[in-house]
């Protein structure tokens, strides 16, 4: 709410431009979100989309993954990067974390792949690196593993998107990097919405096709001489997955000051860690990666405790994931090859503190004080 004042009249004006224009749906702002969005994350195109979940599945159904295939993804995530997977017939395979970023383990993926590919059941597909908490995973080591063995590689951004790694996008690794602006999102509308982008043509055109029902595009051919609206020349099976042009038209305010924010991300992480070093464990960064801090999460013995006194003190704090996905009921008999130790160990030590580009050092500097006093006690 803090950012809504501050972008104050510049979101009443375009929504109500956007509402007065009469083009609800892929409307001219989607179009011009998408070029800007492509723009900033150094991709040729972005296909926006109904949310960060679909925007999982629609790579996965270009692909054509489904029933027998197998897409390698950390268990240590939210639900919907295993979820779209689920959709297409095909099984998550989950794969341990490194213990100081809590991004996909290179060598614990090597050992995932080698484990399914003894096992003989399922076919090594695809997979999943999530820039979790914002901080890119660790793609040259992950892409060099899926190469090896054939596979795409998806980068789920949907709480890393504008992260780097030697000032690099996830997609120069990745096949295709998908994100949401779900509004808790560091890129959040007021809504829901997400969005896959990729440098392959192909790919862009199979996307825009599976989001509007599997319409015809350009590369199938016969569309040109078709000479109605290619919607209603359906070539595949597609969905209903599609940014609305109200949703495009606040994104274009908050992408014009994205940068900006994560500047601002960064300054308040900053001044986490140099006020909480040393009463709890304060996040690691990849070397040669920046974060744009979706989460800041820390580490703590006696967690329960701590969350207790934080709350009683007014902080709000949250567990992202108590739960990991490998021991929900939903996917607990899908593969973890070797179990997680590391995704079980984390899973119980880590808790966020509020963190947004508006935060007030002074709120910031009262959270510190009380986490260092509860965590001496
Ligand atoms: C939020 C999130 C998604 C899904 O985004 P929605 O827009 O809520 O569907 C996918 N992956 C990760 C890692 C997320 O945090």
């Amino acid at each position: 709410m803090a950012q809504r004042r501050r972008l104050g009249e510049r979101i009443d004006q375009a929504v109500m431009a956007a509402v007065n224009a009469g083009q609800w749906i892929m409307g001219p702002q989607v179009r011009e979100f998408e070029q800007k969005l492509a723009a900033f994350g150094g991709a040729k195109h972005a296909l926006s989309c109904a949310n960060g979940t679909d925007a999982l599945a629609l790579p996965l159904m270009a692909w054509g993954v489904g029933p027998g295939d197998a897409v390698f993804c950390p268990s240590f995530t939210f639900t919907a990067t295993a979820e779209a997977v689920c959709w297409t017939g095909a099984s998550p395979v989950f794969v341990d974390i490194l213990p100081d970023t809590y991004n996909l383990d290179p060598k614990a993926l090597e050992a995932a792949v080698q484990a399914i590919l003894a096992d003989g059941k399922l076919k090594p597909v695809a997979v999943i690196a999530v820039d979790l908490f914002g901080q890119p995973a660790d793609y040259p080591a992950i892409s060099e593993v899926a190469r090896r063995h054939g596979m795409k590689l998806i980068s789920d951004s949907a709480q890393g998107f504008g992260c780097t790694l030697d000032g690099k996008h996830p997609l120069h690794w990745a096949d295709v990097t998908t994100t949401s602006f779900f509004p808790a999102k560091p890129l959040g509308c007021y809504g829901d919405g997400g969005a896959v982008l990729t440098n392959d043509a192909r790919m862009a055109e199979l996307i825009d096709s599976l989001r509007i029902h599997g319409k015809a595009v350009a590369g199938d051919g016969d569309v040109a001489s078709f000479g109605h609206d290619p919607k209603y020349l359906n070539t595949r099976i597609g969905m209903n997955s599609r940014l609305d042009t109200i949703q495009a038209a606040i994104l274009l305010e908050k992408l014009a000051i994205f940068e900006g924010d994560i500047a601002l991300r960064n300054a308040a992480a900053d001044r986490y860690a140099a006020g909480l070093a040393g009463s709890v464990t304060v996040p690691a960064m990849i070397a040669g990666g920046t974060s744009v801090w979706a989460q800041y999460t820390v580490e703590t013995d006696g967690r329960e405790a701590l969350l207790a006194g934080l709350k009683a003190a007014g902080v709000p704090t949250a567990v992202y994931y108590p739960v990991p996905l490998h021991r929900q009921v939903a996917y607990r008999d899908y593969p973890a090859p070797g179990g997680l130790p590391v995704t079980d160990a984390k899973a119980e030590r880590v808790f966020s503190l509020p963190i947004s580009a508006d935060i007030e050092p002074g709120a910031q500097a009262y959270v510190i004080e009380t986490v260092r006093g509860l965590a001496k006690a």
